[in-house]
């Protein structure tokens, strides 16, 4: 048994502040929350005055498999799987290495995120829980066909799901409109399913008692994606033709249905601005604004691995991302809400984690300061700990060095 004492703790959700608190850990598992003295006695305490305890962060949108490289899709030597599957726990690496504790992974090939996601609960990698999509369901030729998922009718798409699902897939993952990335495929403002064959993803995940992430840049494509009942919409940039343009009305669609929407804010705006120009990503961040007045439930999630808007987007960015909520007028409390206990319900996995309470995996970590007070404090890691392991900065150098 372990307390870890510290000068607040935060349980995740808004409101929820511990001064003075602690933290009871007994192996993997969380025993108790409560202010100093109320975990009883134990043979380690961890004394961080100073410091905030809050639950490990939850970024609901990553590609493990790519090398956060501008352009990864059309380099013409595709990896080999042995290749790539290094590469994936290397990533996996500096995500937990920046305080992301668990990891939604919205598209692999080769089935690689579950060897990933398998070797790191045996502690034979290090990195965060991952929640694997697989292969994502997609047209011929469509966005992000080279994955493996290619399906272009109802048949074709059950049967690819049921294909994930058997190999150990956590959640299917369905473009339901066209994207930026794959040379040939339909633009991100073109829907690819209709609401019928999205809700044959949904009935296949459902009754696995699974969710649904569907890619959806396209005014279409969100609202066939919210009737047809997914879990989550990624991206929601409401693009058309001539760029982003938000709608209040299919916002209201959205907001009424309580789909959760991970916007797939990036921490790298700032570069992508300036090589963009400010109108287009000034667009997107208005329209996160504008989500948010529009009563969206938004979740954090990077699509790291893929290049944001033509600039390189690293796995250990997460913090850098949350900052971007704060330009779009949210508060630190709302941030850390919507990048723990929220992104964690969005991702299937509420139950487990995403917020400080007993009986759940002890996934937290503990920074210098007070994020509450300054976001950036986020940065100051002291202590990660993934089901109660510890990810140690050593641990770190050893496996960066093994690498090199
Ligand atoms: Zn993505």
């Amino acid at each position: 048994m372990r307390i870890i004492r510290a000068a607040k703790v935060l349980t995740g959700r808004q409101g929820e502040v511990i001064v003075d608190g602690e933290v009871l850990v007994d192996g993997s598992e969380i025993v108790s929350v409560g202010p100093r003295g109320s975990a009883g006695e134990a043979a380690e305490v961890v004394e961080l005055p100073g410091h905030t305890v809050l639950p490990g962060l939850v970024d609901a949108h990553v590609h493990l498999g790519f090398d956060a490289k501008v352009d990864p899709v059309t380099r013409r030597s595709p990896e080999s799987e042995r290749h790539l599957l290094l590469r994936m726990a290397e990533n996996a690496r500096k995500l937990v290495s920046a305080g992301v504790t668990t990891a939604r992974d919205l598209g692999a090939r080769g089935f690689l995120d579950l060897a990933l996601r398998d070797a790191i609960e045996e502690g034979l990698a290090v990195g965060p829980h991952i929640v694997a999509a697989t292969r994502p369901i997609t047209l011929t030729g469509g966005h992000c066909w080279y994955m493996g998922g290619e399906a272009d009718d109802e048949r074709a798409i059950r049967r690819v799901a049921r294909e994930n699902l058997r190999a150990g897939a956590d959640c299917l993952k369905v473009m339901a409109s066209g994207g930026m990335m794959t040379p040939g495929a339909a633009p991100s403002w073109v829907a690819q399913y209709t609401t019928e064959q999205l809700r044959a993803v949904v009935e296949e995940a459902e009754v696995r008692g699974k969710g649904v992430a569907a890619h959806a840049h396209a005014h279409a494509a969100i609202r066939s994606a919210v009737e047809a009942g997914v879990t989550t919409i990624e991206h929601c940039t409401f693009f058309t033709p001539s760029g982003h343009r938000f709608d209040a009305e299919l916002a209201d669609v959205v907001a009424t249905s309580g789909t959760y929407v991970c916007p797939t804010v990036h921490g790298v705006m700032w570069r992508a601005r300036e090589v963009y120009g400010p109108e287009m990503l000034d667009d997107w961040l208005r329209g996160i604004a504008s989500m948010r007045e529009a009563g969206l439930r938004l979740i954090a999630g990077t699509d790291s691995g893929f290049g944001a808007a033509g600039v390189d987007n690293p796995t250990d960015g997460f913090v850098a991302s949350l900052e971007v909520f704060a330009q779009a007028g949210y508060g630190n409390a709302e941030i850390i809400e919507l990048a723990t206990v929220l992104a964690a319900d969005a991702c299937g996995v509420g139950e487990v984690t995403g917020t400080l309470a007993a009986g759940k995996w002890a996934d937290l970590i503990a920074v210098a300061g007070d994020p509450l007070e300054r976001l950036a404090d986020l940065r100051n890691l002291a202590l990660v700990l993934v089901s109660g392991r510890s990810v140690t900065q050593a641990g770190v150098d050893t496996v960066t060095a093994s690498v090199g």
